[in-house]
């Protein structure tokens, strides 16, 4: 799934977008290096850094980029690192937490010119069917990370934030926060336990029938 995002009107890169990036400078020779550092402001919908509902890196919070281009004879190969800070709930006590998330990525943004260089056809069976599809273009010497930056930051963050390992989470019968409350219990009698009680009950009853033994008739006349 490639964003348009990163798309002016006309359908071209943007370049005044902060996640398009220009690779004139470094050039088409192959082995070329160029390293750079950009902030950025987090992109919104539809192209949120982060899982719906659980946690992410808030629209327009600052992401701290840097990237490293290399010239390779069918593109650029991008490969960098996304710093930023998210935002979620712990799955645990739904108390919210902040986390701070480091996503390393690397992508390769091919010219269009060589598309088809070393590649099978679109006929070709699922494995390459979808590298197709996800495939990235250099366009107009221009590229957009924002497709890449979202997926790397999703992987990096946590399906089931918690605001520390040792979270205990809720009481499942009165939803309060047990980190809040240590010892906090409650004396309802469970059924399983009442059993068990009766049980022993009937245990001691007994052996007091055994021990009593030959006396168990004179008690039954005292009672009477
Ligand atoms: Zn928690
Ligand atoms: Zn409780």
């Amino acid at each position: 799934m490639i964003s348009k995002a990163g798309k002016a009107l006309n359908g071209h890169l943007d370049h005044r977008n902060p996640l398009v990036f220009d690779t004139h400078e470094l050039g088409r020779r192959p082995g070329a290096l160029q390293r750079l550092s950009r902030s950025v402001d987090a992109p919104g919908p539809p192209s949120v850094l982060g899982i719906e509902g659980v946690i992410g890196v808030p629209e327009g919070a600052p992401v701290e980029l840097d990237l490293r281009l290399e010239s390779v004879m069918e593109g650029v190969l991008v490969t960098g690192t996304a710093r930023a800070s998210a935002e979620g709930e712990c799955v645990r006590c739904l108390e919210p937490l902040r986390q701070e998330v480091a996503a390393d990525f690397q992508e390769m943004f091919s010219y269009p010119d060589a598309d088809d260089r070393g590649r099978s056809s679109k006929a070709e069976p699922a494995d390459d069917a979808e590298d197709d599809e996800d495939r990235l273009f250099i366009e107009d010497g221009l590229f957009d990370l924002e497709p890449v930056l979202r997926d790397a930051v999703v992987l990096a963050l946590p399906m089931q934030p918690v605001c520390r390992e040792t979270c205990a989470g809720l009481c499942s019968e009165c939803g309060i926060r047990l980190d809040e409350n240590p010892g906090h219990h409650h004396d309802a009698v469970d059924i399983r336990w009442a059993a068990l009680q009766g049980l022993a009950d009937t245990v001691q009853d007994g052996e007091k029938d055994n021990m009593g033994g030959a006396e168990a008739g004179v008690d039954e006349k005292q009672e009477k």
